[in-house]
């Protein structure tokens, strides 16, 4: 089960993610796996992460700007190819046309052959967010793949039909059929976490959920810290 073969035809990825940190956190590691093999690894946050503090003491358009450097610091660490952010409300987002419509564009754009992005049917996924970026990231597979969906989309320099060929599912516990070790890259893939310092204020410290979780992961084919993925077959 321990299958970083899994990976062995990606070429170019986007992971659609809900909040600045959640890729760092989901799949950090083996993003980080990919970039030293020398995939190319863009990232799209669908919301500003605005209300993502303990206290009101800092406004939305502060933290929103906040969570954006952070993100630009992350990437950097990361080795990330580009970053989008589509711009909606953190706690607010749906799944619905217009938002399929961004992330349609952006497979359109990147021309990535693999996506990760969250599990939009598992049943402990308690965050409406990450409920509804995994489903519009789903839902824009099929139509960025036909010529006639938003034309306009196509017209953009560098655009072309998505070529998505495989889908990567995290933040999930439903039908796990990849883990990967991570132990090896798993200071890096902290390091990436603690960009985020408006969630992560006291460092390593405010990651020991994190720890535990990749941890309990890693118990499942015996190593230190694993991901997990389902994968989805697409065609
Ligand atoms: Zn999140």
């Amino acid at each position: 089960m321990n299958r970083f073969d899994a990976f062995n035809e990606v070429r170019r990825v986007i992971v659609v993610a809900a909040h600045p940190d959640d890729l760092e956190c989901c799949c950090g590691g083996v993003i980080s796996m990919l970039v030293a093999r020398g995939v190319q690894v863009f990232s799209v946050n669908c919301t500003l992460g605005d209300i993502g503090a303990q206290n009101g003491e800092v406004g939305r358009s502060t933290l929103a700007a906040n969570r954006l450097a952070e993100t630009e610091d992350a990437a950097r660490l990361l080795g990330l190819a580009g970053t989008y952010n589509l711009g909606h409300h953190d706690g607010e987002l749906v799944p619905d046309l217009e938002l399929r419509a961004q992330i349609a564009c952006l497979y359109r754009l990147t021309q990535a052959d693999t996506l990760f992005t969250f599990d939009p049917h598992w049943p402990g996924q308690i965050h409406p967010d990450h409920r509804a970026a995994g489903q519009a990231a789903l839902d824009a597979y099929m139509p960025s793949k036909m010529p006639l969906y938003r034309p306009e989309q196509l017209a953009e320099p560098g655009a072309d039909l998505c070529k998505l060929q495989r889908v990567f599912l995290f933040s999930t516990e439903r039908d796990i059929d990849v883990c990967v070790d991570v132990t090896s890259v798993y200071p890096a893939k902290l390091a990436a976490c603690q960009a985020h310092l408006s969630q992560f204020p006291r460092g390593e410290e405010s990651l020991q959920w994190l720890k535990e979780m990749d941890g309990r992961a890693g118990q499942r084919i015996g190593v230190t810290y694993a991901e997990i993925y389902r994968t989805m077959l697409v065609w």
